[in-house]
């Protein structure tokens, strides 16, 4: 008899790690050297974790091998409440679940929510954790567009339009992967307000928060709506660069009185899966707290800031390719136009630049972007590398051009 994966996978897709990176796997097992832009790892361009992180891992993992609080620890969650006090949100410990990377999280929070057919408005384009999580989940991801013309912000118009009897939540992702859009306190409150009117959950994924070029700075949308129960999401894997250990935290945050079976239903899945990974835990007060290295990378002279520039220079020199400049995060994401470049496919746009240079980045469409005219590629490589990579982008397209 047939193995056969189940039907509830019917609609959960993930191209960051889809068919072009088997290609690439492939590639690789076969001689070639990939330059792989498709993942937001620092670590695998040389950013190193910084030393207190390390070293508080190291000291408590001889103390870390039994099974702790399905939440989270205790030391963990309260720097978590203080970190959001020094924003104007109040939370208790018990409002905070701590997980193995904002990934799991992000599952739980749709877990708990969604009946079959339920709605949640999720951005296009979108980090698309996002609208596999809410397939998983038996809902359904209604996209909700970013303008490209007005700095990829939220439609709020569009938003509007598409909210339903059966719609639960809005997901906010802010900064954004993979547009660089950073919100303004006005924009949160244009999208706070329409979940207020429609009684929906506001999910805001700030994993990005500290991640910020040009002065530019970010508000969390729990402290622009504190009467709606919003769930922040943020953790160690990108302003920490510590992606690989697996550590991330979700605040409940504003009243919840009205949601105490959700709040239980969180908590069932947390008991569930026992605790999440224990010695990346100890690290958490730790980088919360004290300096933040990460300025070091994105304000002026830092590294981060001028492999920003050189992506969005360089790719905005190609003929044909358009770029909002990021303001935050870790990516860019060019459009290719469409009276230059004929792509009907864009997967197989990025898999023919896979195979021709050996470059691989993501597909607009894997982004629930819905047309083909996009692509995404980290920012991460260092500066040279990365004038090389888009040069090479550059002269590929020439061939792609009609
Ligand atoms: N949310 C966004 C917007 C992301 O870009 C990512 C990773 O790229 C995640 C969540 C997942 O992060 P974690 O490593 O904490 O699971």
């Amino acid at each position: 008899m047939q193995v056969i994966q189940s039907t509830k996978l019917a609609n959960v897709c993930y191209e960051i790690r889809g068919p072009v990176l088997e290609e690439a796997m492939r590639l690789e097992a076969a001689g070639h050297r990939i330059l792989k832009l498709n993942t937001g790892n620092p670590a695998i361009f040389g950013f190193e974790c910084p030393p207190e992180i390390l070293e508080d891992m190291l000291r408590n993992v001889g103390d870390a091998h039994g099974y702790g609080d399905a939440k989270g620890l205790l030391s963990a969650r309260r720097a978590v409440v203080q970190h959001y006090e020094t924003k104007g949100i109040e939370l208790s410990v018990e409002d905070v679940y701590l997980g193995n990377g904002v990934s799991e999280l992000i599952q739980m929070s749709m877990q708990a929510l969604l009946d079959d057919g339920d709605e949640v408005l999720v951005p296009a384009p979108d980090y698309p954790l996002w609208t596999a999580s809410v397939s998983l989940a038996g809902g359904t991801a209604v996209h909700y567009r970013c303008d490209e013309q007005a700095d990829w912000m939220p439609d709020l118009a569009d938003i509007e339009r598409k909210v339903t009897d059966r719609t639960k939540a809005l997901v906010i992702i802010n900064p954004n992967n993979p547009t660089g859009a950073v919100y303004s306190d006005e924009m949160l409150r244009g999208l706070t307000e329409i979940a207020r009117r429609h009684n929906l959950i506001v999910c805001s994924d700030e994993i990005y928060d500290k991640i910020l070029y040009d002065g530019v700075t970010h508000t969390p949308t729990a402290a622009i709506a504190p009467d709606l129960l919003t769930l922040t999401f943020n953790g160690l894997s990108k302003a920490y660069r510590v992606a690989g250990y697996r550590s991330g935290w979700m605040a409940v945050c504003g009243p919840k009185a009205h949601a105490e079976s959700y709040i239980e239903g969180l908590t069932i899945l947390a008991n569930m899966r026992l605790c999440a990974n224990m010695p990346a835990q100890h690290a958490v007060a730790t980088a919360l707290g004290g300096r933040q290295s990460i300025n070091d990378l994105v304000l002026p002279g830092g590294r981060l800031l001028e492999q920003r520039d050189v992506a969005h220079e360089m790719l905005t020199r190609i003929p044909g390719v358009t770029c909002v400049k990021p303001k935050g995060a870790l990516y860019a994401f060019p459009r290719l136009d469409p009276k230059v470049y004929k792509i009907k496919d864009d997967r197989q746009m990025v898999l023919d630049l896979l195979r021709a240079e050996k470059i691989m980045v993501v597909h607009g469409t894997g982004f629930n972007w819905p047309e083909p005219d996009h692509f995404r590629l980290v920012t991460l490589p260092n500066a040279k590398d990365l004038a090389e990579a888009v040069t090479r982008i550059g002269d590929f397209l020439e061939g792609y051009a009609q």
